[in-house]
């Protein structure tokens, strides 16, 4: 595996001088386009790294599966009251279905209108106790008790987010959410920009592939039907409007950011850590995307 690994970065780092750095946000615009890193974690426990796998950044939109587990954990299937679960075809950041609909609702929570409305699902008495119970469990999921917000990231994105401020004062106004806008937008912020590495994402990809196991120590940190309900979203939306082709290449349950990672869950084997900034224009990474084709197709990973 360890050859393998090697063998397939060094392959796809060509890959990385195509696409483009996510510049919406002026933070991650500074971020290297040529690194490539992969973590890949087994159920035993064994870890095998890769590349750049050292490279820190932001988790963007893979918080929207673990955010989910914790709204579903909060809210049971109440949850899907006020998000649907069909893939849209349309951009992550699209605000055009929410006025077309009826009855109007984000149509999945991988996009981010439906992901800003799972987060004010997430209970707590006060907004920083919402983030302490969305950080714990990332903390727990990752194996990484040092998890923290990327400051810079967060400042970034919450000073120019007014895509996601417009589809959040939408989403009031259709009575999807409930609260202060403001908070809830500071909330999706901050989960956004909580700082990783390949492996803690490994290790989050690990415990949805392990039914909500720990690997190690096999403690249940989440109920199996939650994490079916994640991967499937995952399989369905979790690429963007890039998913149908993913299916089809990789055949692996996948959430990519815009920060260029890759979280992949294959059921019941490993969990999968990817970087690779440099993005097509649906948002995924280019040779992350290669690289995860290369591994699926050598080690037989397709669930399909
Ligand atoms: N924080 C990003 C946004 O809301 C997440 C998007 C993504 O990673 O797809 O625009």
């Amino acid at each position: 595996m360890q050859f393998l690994l090697n063998e397939l970065v060094d392959k796809n780092r060509a890959w990385t001088n195509y696409g483009k750095v996510a510049g919406y946000i002026p933070e991650l615009s500074k971020k290297d386009p040529n690194k490539l890193g992969i973590v890949v974690v087994d159920v035993k426990g064994k870890i095998y790294r890769a590349g750049d796998y050292e490279t820190k950044f932001t988790v963007q939109s893979m918080s929207k599966p673990i955010v989910l587990l914790l709204a579903l954990l909060d809210n049971g299937e109440e949850v899907f009251k006020k998000v649907g679960k069909e893939p849209t075809g349309d951009a992550f950041n699209s605000i055009i279905k929410l006025e077309t609909l009826n009855p109007s609702k984000p149509l999945n929570p991988m996009i981010n209108a439906g992901a800003i409305a799972v987060t004010s699902l997430v209970k707590g008495k006060t907004k920083e106790e919402k983030f302490k119970r969305i950080i714990n469990l990332f903390r727990k999921v990752s194996k990484n008790p040092k998890l923290d917000i990327n400051m810079d990231v967060y400042l970034s994105e919450k000073k120019t987010g007014d895509r996601n401020r417009s589809i959040a004062y939408f989403l009031r106004d259709i009575g999807i959410l409930e609260g202060d806008v403001e908070d809830i937008l500071d909330l999706y912020f901050r989960q956004c920009s909580i700082e990783v590495t390949c492996e803690d994402v490994a290790n989050m990809g690990m415990v949805l592939a392990n039914q909500g196991i720990d690997n190690e120590s096999k403690k249940r940190l989440v109920p199996k039907y939650l994490t079916q309900i994640v991967k499937t979203f995952m399989v369905t939306c979790g690429m963007y409007d890039a998913s149908g082709e993913f299916a089809i290449n990789v055949g692996v349950p996948s959430k990519s950011g815009v920060s260029g990672g890759i979280m992949s869950s294959v059921p019941n084997k490993m969990g999968i850590g990817v970087i690779g900034p440099a993005l097509d224009y649906k948002g995924n990474s280019i040779a992350g995307v290669k690289l995860l084709e290369d591994l699926s197709k050598e080690l037989k990973l397709s669930i399909f």
